[in-house]
């Protein structure tokens, strides 16, 4: 097994310099390989990133933006960063792109600082009923800046009930209201968002750190098309891209986002990084792509059928998008840090979750969390989920049965071989 992407004299040189990273390396590139990934917000790249993130890129400087720059020699710096920005603009039809971003909690901290000020009042949603940490979560910095307040979703449907976003959004008066998510498995109702920012006269902002490439592949919703204001993505996850973070703005807040990334929180960007994007985003314009992103949401609606049909508890009962919650603690009386790790033992990964108004800790939540991003991204189909979650369910029934998760590791190794991992070379 090798990266087809790395050079064989990179290879080699690193083998002789540095054995416990170079074999951690390899064993990381078949635990890839041999196991299901259904952590909904990891993915395999496309292969034609490991070449961009590998290369001389990395060794530049280029504080500032294309043609205002702090240092020399940025000729090809300015042309990919421009690349990635025009195309982010197009594939999201966005006035503005900042691609700088060197991640997705500081992409958000920067849409922050930009159009805030401290103590200032941001409505978003609540961390057990989907939200994200960076929203505001009491153990995060921002928290201590800005004045958060969260909505929740309904129990015990699970949905967002629009309704109780207008009245929080009456009582709190916020600044800024933040639509997104990382385990809601339901479309947003963006119009209706954007009417409840319009009567508060707040900023809108949505943050599709999980669905970028599902809306760049036209399979979901773009929140841009319903007037809001600033959209955050990360791009390393359904986007197939390099790790990283980006800005779509409306004109408006253009100059106010480039200087609140640069300098206000960060100094030079990662320009291998960047140029990776700007080929992720030329590529998720390809009718191939398109494909992809239906097949997603395609193999997430035939996970949920096999799941439900054994006896699984899917929160809001069933999935929209990429991504499934189930109630392990009702469905089959385990909480989710045991359905993880049994899960695990039978060579699928995923996480364990809380769901909403969990009545179980953290650690030991009442669920799991899972996706179809990454299987998606091997060529798995709508038999290969159903068989998955025939699997799954085994594991759910019996997941102190060790025998059990032998045999169950063994049909998933056989899967796996069939179906090779972008850029891995059996
Ligand atoms: C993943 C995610 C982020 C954070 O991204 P990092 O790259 O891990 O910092 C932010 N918001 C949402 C909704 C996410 O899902």
């Amino acid at each position: 097994m090798t990266n087809f992407a790395y050079s064989q004299e990179a290879l080699d040189l690193l083998q002789k310099s540095d054995k416990e990273v170079f074999s951690a390396l390899m064993h990381e590139e078949i635990r890839q390989s041999e196991g299901i990934e259904l952590i909904p917000s990891e993915n395999y790249c496309f292969p034609e990133v490991y070449p961009l993130l590998g290369s001389v890129f990395n060794n530049k400087y280029s504080e500032g933006y294309p043609g205002r720059r702090y240092y020399g020699g940025q000729e090809n710096t300015d042309t990919i960063e421009t690349l990635a920005r025009e195309r982010a603009k197009k594939v999201f039809r966005a006035e503005h792109a900042n691609v700088q971003p060197l991640s997705g909690c500081p992409m958000n901290e920067a849409v922050y600082f930009a159009l805030l000020e401290p103590k200032d009042t941001i409505l978003g949603m609540d961390l057990s009923h989907g939200g994200h940490l960076s929203h505001g979560h009491p153990v995060t910095n921002m928290y201590k800046i800005f004045n958060f307040v969260r909505y929740k979703t309904e129990i015990p449907s699970g949905n967002i009930n629009l309704e109780h976003v207008r009245a929080m959004a009456k009582e709190h008066k916020p600044k800024m209201i933040i639509c997104g998510h990382s385990s809601y498995p339901k479309e947003y109702d963006y119009a209706g968002f954007r009417k409840i920012a319009d009567e508060a006269g707040a900023i809108l902002m949505a943050d599709v750190s999980h669905l970028g490439g599902l809306i760049a592949g036209g399979a979901l919703k773009n929140p841009l098309d319903f007037g809001f204001d600033v959209v955050t993505t990360t791009t390393h996850k359904s986007l197939r891209g390099p790790r990283g973070g980006m800005i779509l703005c409306k004109e408006k807040f253009a100059k106010a986002i480039d200087k609140s990334v640069f300098p206000g929180m960060q100094g030079g960007p990662h320009m291998h990084q960047i140029a990776a994007l700007a080929t992720t985003l030329k590529l998720v314009q390809t009718e191939d792509y398109k494909q992809y992103a239906k097949q997603v949401l395609a193999n997430a609606q035939a996970l949920a059928k096999g799941l439900i049909a054994g006896g699984a508890h899917l929160v809001t009962g069933g999935t929209e998008n990429h991504l499934i919650v189930i109630n392990t603690f009702t469905g089959f009386g385990i909480t989710g840090d045991i359905a993880e790790k049994s899960l695990d033992e039978a060579g699928i990964t995923l996480n364990k979750n809380m769901i909403p108004d969990d009545p179980n800790t953290p650690m030991k939540p009442s669920g799991i969390r899972f996706g179809t991003p990454a299987a998606t991204a091997r060529g798995m189909k709508e038999k290969e989920m159903d068989f998955l979650s025939k699997i799954m369910i085994q594991v759910l029934k019996s997941p102190h049965d060790a025998a059990l998760l032998k045999s169950l590791h063994a049909e998933v190794k056989e899967l796996c071989k069939k179906f090779p991992v972008p850029g891995i070379k059996g």
